[in-house]
Order: structure tokens, then sequence, then C-alpha cells
């Protein structure tokens, strides 16, 4: 299984030859490519690499990507209890939608919290254009994808997790 340093290193490579082949097709006109969906992309593949990757499900021991949360890597703790390490947080589509999930709960909890303190605090709501929409989900998901290849995980892994699961309960 690769270590944190070895998964960084793939998904930087893999994002350094994406960006230069877009710089490319962007300078030679054969593919414009707005900056927003640069910036999307560039910022959810970063945030996806170091802050929210799939190794998160270790957080109850000491683990690179919770070490990058700096004092915050505690919230992760439970999370890491909650998923074993490689089994659903490792599933192409469900598991790195645990981790978005996961973080989703806590800023709503947190916002409760800070409601019954401050009652008149409103909800900030996210006024988030459409055109941000793909880009980040592609950078997300891509980030989240290389590692799991590098894991060795294919993509039926999410559902033979579910089944074995239910056959162990059963
Ligand atoms: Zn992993």
């Amino acid at each position: 299984m690769p270590s944190g340093r070895v998964h960084n290193l793939i998904n930087i490579g893999t994002y350094s030859a994406l960006a230069a082949a877009a710089l490319y097709a962007d300078r030679t006109g054969l593919w414009p490519i707005a900056w927003t969906d640069a910036l999307g992309f560039s910022a959810a593949f970063l945030i996806g690499t170091f802050l929210l990757s799939p190794d998160l499900d270790l957080a109850t021991g000491r683990v690179d990507s919770k070490r990058r949360w700096g004092l915050l890597g505690f919230i992760w703790v439970p999370y890491g209890r909650v998923f074993s390490h490689r089994g659903l947080s490792h599933s192409w589509v469900l598991g790195p939608l645990t981790r978005l999930g996961y973080l989703a709960l806590l800023l709503a909890l947190l916002f409760g919290l800070a409601q019954t303190a401050w009652p008149e605090l409103r909800r900030p709501l996210p006024a988030l254009d459409e055109r941000w929409l793909w880009p980040v989900v592609a950078g997300y998901f891509l980030s989240q994808w290389l590692h799991l290849m590098a894991d060795g995980v294919g993509p039926g892994h999410g559902w033979r997790h579910l089944r074995g699961r239910r056959s162990r309960s059963r």
C-alpha cells in the first residue's frame, strides 16, 4: 500500500501533466479553458489530495492527511472510528461523498451551536454559480480516484464491501 508521500507524488505528478496539457490546449486555441474551470478544478483537486484523502479513515492514529489539518486534526477521529481502513471510505462514489457529508455535518452542528448562543445568526446561503460545479466535482473526484487506483482498489469495491457487510450481519 503506497504511503501518504507516494500518494501525494502520484497526484501532483498527474496534476502537473494535466495542467501542462491544458495550458497547451488553451494557448494553441485547441481547447480554450475558462479561468473558472481551471481554478475550480485545481482548488478541488488540491483539497481532495491534501485535506480530504481517503486515508482519513486512519485518523484514530497518526496519518498525514489528519496532520495537515493542524490543530483541527482531531475532528477526523470520529470519522476514523466509524470507517474501517479501506472499507467504504475507499469506494469510488460513496467514499468521497462520506468525507464531504461528514464535514457538512460538523459545520451544521457548529452552526447549530453558534445559533443557540446568538439566535439572530442566519445561515449564510452560499450563492454558488453553477459554472463552478462540474470543474469542482471533476477535480475532487479525480484526486480521490487516483488515490484509490494507487491503492489497487477497483470501482466495484464499494458494492462488494456493502454486500460483504450485509452477508456478515445475516
Ligand atoms: Zn488509501
